[in-house]
């Protein structure tokens, strides 16, 4: 059967690629097929190009080709299937074709011959052809396949054997197989690892109950993972992650173990680390606490029991001063009145530490506090101050924030107070805001007083750290002090912005959030430290 290039083969049809100048010859090819019980879709072809063209547009199942054609060889279109990288069976079906060219053509890879008048073989050719190609895919696929896997266990191999240290035992724990990883991290030898019990690296660290459970847990049948501490040879110590896999038998039980483990020596020591190091901050953390503890009992003790005889030197002296003024020499007069400003202004002193040692003791607590509230107050217990120098206040709307509502007082009493104390030439122009930044409100006091410079913008906020002497400025350095403390205590930060001669902002930040435990105390301060900085 011969056929037109359009016309496509049905399902089990052969497609037969004929190279064929002789179109009876051509016939009884197709007749033989037919006969053979083949149904069969023939091209006939006759020159290379025709051959070549042909193959590429429709692979045929077999080629049949004659030997001798008025321009090429048939048994070239073996070379054009080499060239195309197509595995298709040729037969040489040709007229005489000696015994010497025969072989020279099945050597150059035709797959047979068939004589023209012998063309009743040419079924059986044919079918052997199909068969041996079929063949040969299988085992060509079957060579590609092996190939792969092959090439996939050398990588897992290499993979493991640059990072696994990989043990196999039997169910009783005897070693049957380690790789070369095993002896280099235990320090044992092949020799002295094989036939021997798995507890050869045992450290002794772990419990017998973690070893139980281990072996409930393969012995189950199931993959055991976990971090184990080894002992090599030498005594010293090593941790491994540890994979465990049961290989069962067909009873499905387990025949033996493998164990693929990965050095964490390292990353164990690290974390044994950071876990000693945080245990000694911790410890120099409750250190710290316990001598800031004492240091506050203290200053408070110190501050409390010193007001009493101060009160007797200040009033004995007040009383000197009283009785005998002009009453002795001038010399003396003066010495009286240094010794009473001396005890009054120790005094100050003595009420200002008072009060930054009771930040925090005994105090009423966090409550929800309306900030436009607080301010109102203190603008009316800064009014002389705020009149006396025609300063401005300005002030955002401001939120409700957790705070003890008197320690909240002072620490905008402070602020504004220094603000209007710092002035400069100008009245004071004083604005107070509030901004949510995430998790925090941000409060500004800001003044275009005298400002600050940079490199004591930290040291004003240590006690009795000024950067005036009292007749340029009153007060103690005391008031920011005070404000750091409370603020601090509360979970926000204290800081300032400033230049000098440009005006500074004071800036504090307070948690949104309510305390999780009532942290803050709110004792009343001292009146001298709440007013410290109201232009004393
Ligand atoms: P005191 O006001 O009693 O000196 P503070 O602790 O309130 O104590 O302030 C410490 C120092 O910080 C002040 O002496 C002053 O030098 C500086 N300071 C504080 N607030 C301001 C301000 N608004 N402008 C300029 N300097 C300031």
């Amino acid at each position: 059967m011969t056929r037109t290039n359009d016309l496509a083969p049905q399902p089990g049809e052969l497609r037969v690629l004929h190279i064929e100048d002789n179109e009876l010859d051509a016939e009884l090819v197709a007749q033989a097929l037919r006969r053979g019980g083949f149904s069969a879709v023939v091209v006939i072809v006759q020159a290379e190009a025709e051959f070549e063209r042909e193959l590429r547009a429709h692979p045929p199942d077999i080629v049949l080709a004659d030997y001798n054609l008025p321009q090429w060889k048939g048994i070239d279109a073996l070379e054009v299937l080499r060239r195309e990288g197509l595995d298709i069976p040729l037969i040489l079906v040709s007229g005489a074709l000696g015994d010497v060219t025969a072989v020279e053509c099945i050597k150059r890879g035709a797959t047979d011959y068939v004589l023209k008048d012998g063309l009743a073989r040419l079924p059986e050719a044919v079918r052997r052809a199909l068969r041996e190609r079929a063949l040969h895919r299988l085992r060509r696929q079957a060579e590609e396949d092996l190939a792969r896997k092959v090439a996939e266990l050398a990588a897992q191999k290499f993979a493991l054997d640059q990072h696994a240290i990989v043990a196999v035992t039997d169910v009783q724990g005897t070693i049957t197989y380690v790789n070369e990883k095993f002896c280099a991290i235990s320090q044992y030898s092949a020799h002295e690892l094989l036939g021997h019990n798995h507890r050869i690296v045992s450290s002794g660290y772990h419990p017998k109950e973690f070893f139980q459970r281990m072996y409930q847990t393969i012995a189950s049948g199931q993959v055991w993972h976990g971090e184990i501490r080894n002992r090599a040879k030498d005594g010293s110590f090593y941790w491994v992650d540890a994979t465990i896999v049961p290989f069962l038998g067909a009873d499905g039980k387990p025949q033996q173990y493998i164990a693929i483990r990965t050095d964490i020596t390292e990353r164990k020591r690290a974390e044994d680390e950071i876990r000693q190091l945080n245990d000694k901050l911790q410890q120099r953390v409750a250190e710290l606490a316990r001598s800031n503890a004492d240091l506050e009992q203290f200053a408070y003790v110190a501050s409390h029991d010193l007001q009493e005889p101060l009160r007797m030197v200040a009033a004995y002296t007040q009383l000197l001063a009283e009785r005998y003024r002009g009453k002795l020499d001038a010399n003396a007069d003066k010495f009286i009145s240094y010794a009473s400003e001396g005890a009054l202004r120790m005094q100050t002193l003595i009420q200002d530490l008072l009060a930054f040692s009771r930040v925090g003791r005994n105090g009423a607590g966090c409550l929800l506090v309306d900030c436009n509230a607080v301010l109102e107050e203190v603008l009316a217990n800064l009014g002389p101050a705020i009149r006396e120098s025609a300063a401005r206040v300005a002030q955002a709307s401001l939120p409700e924030v957790w705070a003890d509502r008197l320690q909240l007082t002072q620490v905008f009493q402070n602020l504004i107070g220094n603000a209007l104390k710092f002035r400069g030439q100008d009245p004071p122009a004083i604005s107070v805001q509030a901004e949510k930044t995430g998790e925090q409100w941000l409060f500004s006091v800001s003044d275009n007083g005298i400002g600050i410079a940079p490199e004591s913008a930290e040291n004003i906020f240590v006690v009795f750290q000024r950067l005036h002497t009292r007749t340029e400025y009153p007060g103690n350095g005391i008031g920011l002090a005070i404000c750091k403390k409370i603020v601090e205590r509360r979970g926000g930060k204290i800081w300032v912005e400033a230049q000098p001669g440009h005006g500074s902002i004071f800036r504090f930040t307070l948690p949104c959030e309510a305390p999780v435990e009532q942290e803050l105390g709110g004792e009343k301060l001292s009146k001298s430290a709440t007013a410290s900085n109201a232009g004393r």
